[in-house]
C-alpha cells in the first residue's frame, strides 16, 4: 500500500511538476531567466536545509538511543561521499557525451564560432533565436540531464519516506512529504527549461511537453529504491539517506546554484538561497 501510494506521490511531484513546467513553457514560449533563477536557488536552500538538518542528523538521534554504532557519523560522511561521487561521474559522462554531439553536428552544418558557444553553454537554460538545430539538440541534452537528476532526488522522497513509521497518515507529513512537494515545486522551472527549447528547436508543442513530462519518470523509481533499502534496517537507512543526501548536495551544488547564477549574475540568487535555507529550517523543525 505504501509503495503503491508513494508511487503516486512522486509521480505527482516528478511527472506532473516537471510536465506542468513544460506546459507553462510551451505557453510563456520563453522563460524569465531571472524568475526561474530565484525559483532555483530557493529550491536549492530548501533542499540543502532538509539534508543538512534532518536527512543527514537523523542517524544521530537513533545512535543517541544506542540503536546505531558510535562510528554512525564516519558511515554518514562516507555514505554522502558515496552519494555525490556517483553523480559527479555520471555527469561526467553526459557532458563529454553532449561535446561528442557538438563536434558531430558542428561538422555536418559549419556553424560560427557563436553557434559553437551557444551549443556548449545550451544547458545553461540560454534561449537563442537563430539555429534551430542547436535549440533542438540543446534541448535533448538538458532533458536527459534532468531526468539523470531526478533519480537521485526521487531516492531523497522515498529514503525519508523510510524515516518515518509506516500507516498511510505518515505519507502526508514529515520530511518525506516535504521532500516530495518542494522537489515537485523546483521540478516546474526544470520542465520549462526542458520544453523551451524544444519547442523554439522545432518540437511540437504536445510532443515537447509530454516528452519534458517523462523526464520526470526516473524520480519514481528512485523513491521505490529509496524505500526499499531505507526499510531494511536501521544502518541501510542510515547509508541510503547519506546516499541519498550527497547525490541531492551535487545537485544543489553543482547544477542548480551554477544554472542560477549563470541565469542572472546578481546578489539576489544568494538571497533566495539563504531565504530557501532558513524556510527548510523552519519546515524541518516543526
Ligand atoms: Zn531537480
Amino acid at each position: 500500500m505504501n509503495y503503491l501510494i508513494i508511487s503516486l506521490i512522486t509521480f505527482i511531484s516528478g511527472v506532473i511538476g516537471t510536465g506542468l513546467g513544460g506546459a507553462v513553457g510551451a505557453v510563456l514560449k520563453r522563460e524569465s531567466n531571472k524568475i526561474v533563477s530565484l525559483l532555483l536557488s530557493f529550491a536549492a536552500g530548501i533542499m540543502l536545509a532538509v539534508v543538512c538538518f534532518d536527512l543527514m542528523s537523523e542517524p544521530l538521534e537513533t545512535m543517541k538511543e544506542g540503536l546505531l554504532p558510535s562510528y554512525t557519523p564516519i558511515i554518514i560522511v562516507a555514505a554522502v561521499v558515496g552519494g555525490y561521487a556517483v553523480v559527479y561521474v555520471l555527469n561526467y559522462f553526459i557532458d563529454k557525451a553532449t561535446n561528442h554531439e557538438v563536434t558531430h553536428i558542428d561538422a555536418n552544418h559549419p556553424a560560427t564560432a557563436d553557434d559553437l558557444d551557444e551549443l556548449i553553454h545550451s544547458n545553461h537554460y540560454e534561449t537563442h533565436k537563430n539555429s534551430k538545430s542547436n535549440l533542438f539538440v540543446a534541448g535533448l541534452v538538458m532533458m536527459s540531464a534532468i531526468a539523470l537528476h531526478n533519480l537521485p532526488e526521487g531516492m531523497v522522497i522515498g529514503a525519508s519516506y523510510a524515516l518515518t513509521p509506516d500507516g498511510v497518515a505518515n505519507l502526508f507529513s514529515g520530511s518525506g512529504f516535504i521532500m516530495a512537494i518542494v522537489i515537485g515545486l523546483h521540478n516546474v522551472p526544470e520542465g520549462m527549461a526542458v520544453s523551451v527549447p524544444l519547442i523554439s528547436g522545432g518540437m511540437g508543442k504536445i510532443k515537447a511537453v509530454l516528452l519534458t513530462a517523462l523526464s520526470g519518470l526516473p524520480t519514481v523509481f528512485g523513491a521505490l529504491i529509496g524505500y526499499a533499502l531505507g526499510g531494511i534496517n536501521e544502518m541501510m537507512l542510515t547509508v541510503s539517506l547519506g546516499f541519498a543526501s550527497g547525490a541531492m548536495l551535487y545537485v544543489v551544488f553543482g547544477e542548480l546554484l551554477p544554472e542560477a547564477i549563470l541565469m542572472w549574475k546578481s546578489k539576489l540568487p544568494a538571497l533566495s538561497l539563504f531565504l530557501g535555507v532558513l524556510t527548510g529550517f523552519l519546515l524541518v523543525a516543526f
